[in-house]
């Protein structure tokens, strides 16, 4: 297939979640054209109509009045990323969207279970929070199970009772005297004042 003949795009300054790098996933975009995803194929975007579907029965697509081809198709895309730089970047965006307090709306996408986990995630749902919650809960248990096998006396709440006097007692002294001194330049300037 011959490439369109602009410029290719970079992979990496593509927005992570309007292009699929996952490793042993199909890779593809969003045709930033036709915004619809598209397979990558041989570092191009696949040929393809600037409708998803032209919604005619095959034997008629060659007809005129035909969906004509999206100027996207035979887009070159540079692969200046590794897949899990993509995933990093992608992750990050998630934590993004999940931080912004409106609800965020997210481009449709590779796959419905994709869309379902970025979705539910973006929108901090109960569900989501909930989800978050299951994929931690082992690390969570095992911390509270090490935490109780510490032996009593070494967690903070059992340890011994803070000492009531001051570790340097001249110190304390002339810091106690200072502030003597100054609340009562405050107190005559206050009386002063009245
Ligand atoms: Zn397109």
């Amino acid at each position: 297939m011959k490439h369109n003949g602009r410029a290719p795009l970079r992979a990496s300054s593509v927005r992570p979640n309007l292009i699929n790098l996952r490793n042993g996933e199909k890779r593809a975009i969003v045709c930033p054209d036709c915004t619809t995803w598209r397979p990558i194929r041989d570092r191009m975007v696949i040929a393809h109509r600037a409708e998803p579907h032209s919604g005619q029965p095959r034997h008629r697509r060659a007809e005129p009045g035909r969906t004509p081809r999206c100027p996207g198709s035979g887009q070159r895309i540079w692969f200046d990323i590794t897949p899990e730089q993509w995933h990093e970047a992608l992750a990050d965006a998630v934590t993004e969207a999940a931080s912004r307090t409106a609800t965020t709306v997210l481009p449709k996408a590779f796959s419905p279970a994709t869309d379902r986990t970025l979705r539910v995630r973006a929108e901090r749902t109960p569900a989501g929070r909930m989800a978050d919650w299951k994929a931690v809960q082992v690390q969570v248990g095992d911390t509270d199970a090490a935490r109780k096998e510490l032996p009593d006396g070494e967690r903070p709440a059992d340890g011994p009772e803070l000492p009531l006097k001051p570790e340097h007692l001249e110190r304390h002294d002339r810091r106690q005297a200072e502030l003597g001194k100054q609340y009562a330049a405050r107190k005559a300037l206050a009386s002063s004042a009245a």
